[in-house]
């Protein structure tokens, strides 16, 4: 099992990889700057370098940098738009020198625009940074669908990635996500019906990471916030019959749970094993 946490770089990325040797993670995901500004800081090259030469030897793989928040990658707004363009261009940047497999992007918020319109933009987007950058792959996560959220159901989703190369361009799901758009994921039975449907829309290659939530929300009430495994309205059974999901055995899993990787983080790590 490839399992892995959300670890912050403050102390530097080769104390991002102590963390999560420690944590016994074979996988990790960051963000490449701060996630809540459009300002970028000094970026820790000597530490990008040291990930690039040694993540592998250490049994990290794959290493994943997430988009931060404030990038609306199909956002209507030109304005908007090309400060995610350049904010991308930055991160990917960053993800690269770092030698990193997977960047995650979250597909935007159509505001106003339709959703074709909106799958347009964001194509361009990703056509823009595979023009720019060729080692790092990219993965488009499914949404819980909240307010003009694109990609909260997998007919979107495969529109959205269906013209790109499955190897450079895949889907990342989040269960959080999953269960506030509407799938009942509680159950074998609701999971089988889950991944039926996705893999109908979807090729198996396309899918390239989990992000493995519980939600504070119900069912369908298309709302995002991520609680620890066990205690949210998931529960402890959503995820016992996740991990038997054959289709699910080689897909790497990441933690985005609240609070620090060394407390609570360690606890869902933990959590997950048990199962
Ligand atoms: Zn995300
Ligand atoms: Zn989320």
């Amino acid at each position: 099992m490839r399992l892995g946490i959300h670890l912050s770089i403050g102390q530097g990325l080769q104390k991002t990889m102590e963390e999560a040797l420690d944590l016994k993670c074979n996988t990790v995901q960051i963000f490449a700057k701060n996630p809540r500004s459009w300002k970028a800081g000094a970026f820790d090259q000597k530490g990008a370098a040291f990930i690039r030469q040694n993540k592998k030897d250490q049994g990290i793989d794959p290493w994943v940098v997430h988009a931060t928040y404030l990038i609306n990658a199909c956002s209507p707004d030109d304005d908007l738009y090309s400060r995610s363009i350049s904010a991308l261009e930055l991160e990917v940047g960053r993800a690269e020198e770092m030698g990193a497999e997977f960047f995650v992007i979250h597909p935007g918020n159509r505001k106003k625009s339709s959703s074709q319109e909106a799958i347009n933009r964001l194509q361009d987007t990703l056509n823009h940074l595979l023009e720019n950058f060729h080692a790092i792959s990219f993965l488009v996560e499914g949404m819980a669908g909240a307010g003009t959220e694109l990609g909260a159901d997998f007919l979107e989703l495969s529109k959205i990635v269906s013209p790109f190369d499955p190897e450079k361009v895949g889907i990342c799901l989040d269960t959080c996500h999953l269960f506030g758009s509407g799938f009942d994921i509680r159950s074998e039975r609701g999971w089988r019906k889950t991944l039926d449907k996705f893999f109908s829309h979807i090729d198996h290659q396309r899918l390239g990471l989990i992000h493995v939530n519980d939600s504070v929300h119900k069912l369908g009430e298309k709302k995002d916030r991520h609680t620890h495994l066990g205690e949210g309205e998931i529960g402890r059974q959503g995820f016992e019959a996740m991990v038997k999901l054959p289709e699910l055995r080689n897909i790497p899993l990441i933690l985005e749970t609240p609070g620090e990787a060394r407390k609570q983080g360690k606890r869902n790590l933990d959590f997950l094993r048990s199962l």
